[in-house]
């Protein structure tokens, strides 16, 4: 068997939305051949687990150059690869420069030549950049971010709706795709101190600003006929708006995040800092209703929103909850805390899959990835359904060892994952089988949006 070209066989292969036994020829680091197992060499899943295509999550901030010890390349990707994550797509902000510009990007880019997994690129919509959006877009962003409430840096601006209005326009005439960051700051408290108690935090954060900024995203997609999408949906009572706004034939789409998805804030502890992320967690009820729109296809992808900073920050005010940095670092550990919880409902496997391989790739519109086929990228990863992980957060692969799982034992292990047919995780090898171990050296790919013409104003729906 040479190196770029075998096989690989599996009782259950997760091929267009369902598990089937297969056989996949890989020939140069591409899927050339899917077919029914048969007799000869390939590399054998056990049939205790599940071979699935590379998962996908396009909603991480890596924070190199300019924070990088809150994050970097290299120990993002390699958290992602042991959470069985072939493709990111990372955020421009809280690296610097932001991802406002196209020098700034080609910055970003060199630094993320360190990475183990490919990596695409969102650019910035700033009050700054409006109306100059384009050479970004030229070079390559797979869409657009922006904040409707302040972001937490100084250097990344927030909009206001007519500022709104003017993104949704520019992206429509580019043909990408504004992805924003819904919280309405004038239903938020004002920064500061505000205790170690975590209702207090949650109070001050409170469902209606999600509510409120979305209707103001439907209302500007509904006028300009952008493509839009909702970062990490917190409030489930959001979700009959946007649901509402796909029946009328507007573009949206919607992700969640594990963290909503799993921990509750009844169970949070006073001064937990390492639970602190905008918009917040919220209650159990809350909780019920998202996995409701997971079942209801309303939600379109699970993503990490890995946001790390250094444990000073986290610890920032003694676990004061509004002066500690907010976000989460999830990006090793998401499908395995989904997989649990769904595995405690009753909701299978298969129901999460979408949202963890086609559905992020939707929504940044990578064409190659989360998907077995023929023609793609060999990227797979190997998943034990049934294995026991216990999380420490000191052995995550992530820079800064602090976890908002840390202490949980989860249901679900990632055990291989290979990109573009390399083998670059291996739980098994690591003798106990607790150890990772990473193989060769950083093998991913850069990405760049194929830039899109213009699109007429008609909506492209493709709910499945
Ligand atoms: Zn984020």
């Amino acid at each position: 068997m040479d190196a770029g070209s075998f096989d690989i066989r599996a009782v259950r292969t997760w091929i267009d939305g369902a598990f089937r036994p297969a056989q996949i020829r890989i020939e140069n680091g591409v899927i050339v051949d899917i077919g029914p197992p048969h007799r000869g060499r390939a590399v054998t899943v056990p049939d205790d687990a599940v071979l699935l295509p590379g998962l996908v999550d396009s909603h991480v901030h890596v924070n190199e150059p300019g924070r990088t010890e809150w994050e970097g390349f290299r120990s993002a990707t390699l958290a992602a690869a042991a959470g069985g994550v072939t493709t990111i797509v990372d955020m421009p902000l809280n690296s610097l420069p932001p991802t406002t510009t196209a020098e700034a990007l080609e910055i970003k880019r060199a630094a993320a030549a360190s990475s183990y997994i490919d990596v695409g690129f969102w650019g910035g919509a700033v009050p700054e950049n409006l109306g100059a959006l384009k050479p970004l877009h030229d070079a390559g962003v797979y869409g657009f971010k922006c904040f409707l409430s302040p972001s937490g840096v100084d250097e990344f601006g927030h909009l206001d709706t007519a500022q709104l209005n003017a993104a949704m326009e520019e992206v429509a005439a580019l043909g990408s795709r504004l992805i924003v960051h819904a919280e309405d700051p004038a239903l938020l408290a004002p920064d500061g101190a505000l205790g170690r108690d975590y209702a207090a935090f949650l109070a001050s954060r409170p469902p209606e600003s999600e509510q409120s900024a979305i209707a103001a995203v439907i209302d500007a997609a509904r006028r300009t006929g952008a493509r839009a999408h909702i970062l990490h949906l917190s409030d489930a009572r959001s979700l009959p708006l946007l649901a509402a706004a796909r029946a009328e034939g507007l573009d949206l789409t919607v992700e969640t995040c594990p963290h909503y998805l799993t921990i509750v804030a009844e169970e949070i502890p006073d001064g937990a800092a390492e639970f602190k992320c905008c918009p917040p967690i919220r209650e159990a009820g809350n909780r019920d209703l998202l996995w409701q729109g997971i079942l209801d296809g309303v939600i379109d992808a699970i993503v990490s929103d890995h946001s790390p900073s250094t444990i000073d920050l986290k610890r920032a005010g003694g676990g004061d909850f509004g002066l500690a940095w907010g976000g989460i670092s999830g990006l090793q550990v998401g499908l395995s805390a989904v997989w649990t919880e769904a595995r405690h409902r009753r909701i299978p496997l298969e129901t999460l899959l979408p949202l963890f391989t086609t559905g992020p790739a939707r929504v940044a519109g990578l064409t190659d990835a989360g998907r077995i086929r023929v023609g793609a990228p060999a990227h797979f990863t190997a998943f034990g359904p049934e294995d026991v992980l216990r999380i420490d957060a000191r052995r995550l692969m992530h820079r800064n060892p602090i976890s908002a799982y840390d202490g949980r034992e989860l249901r679900g292990r990632v055990r291989r994952t290979w990109l573009r047919g390399d083998q670059i995780f291996d739980v098994t090898e690591g003798g106990a089988g607790e150890a990772p171990r990473f193989r060769g050296l950083p093998a991913g790919r850069l990405l760049t949006a194929a830039t899109a013409a213009p699109r007429p104003h008609e909506q492209e729906l493709h709910r499945g």
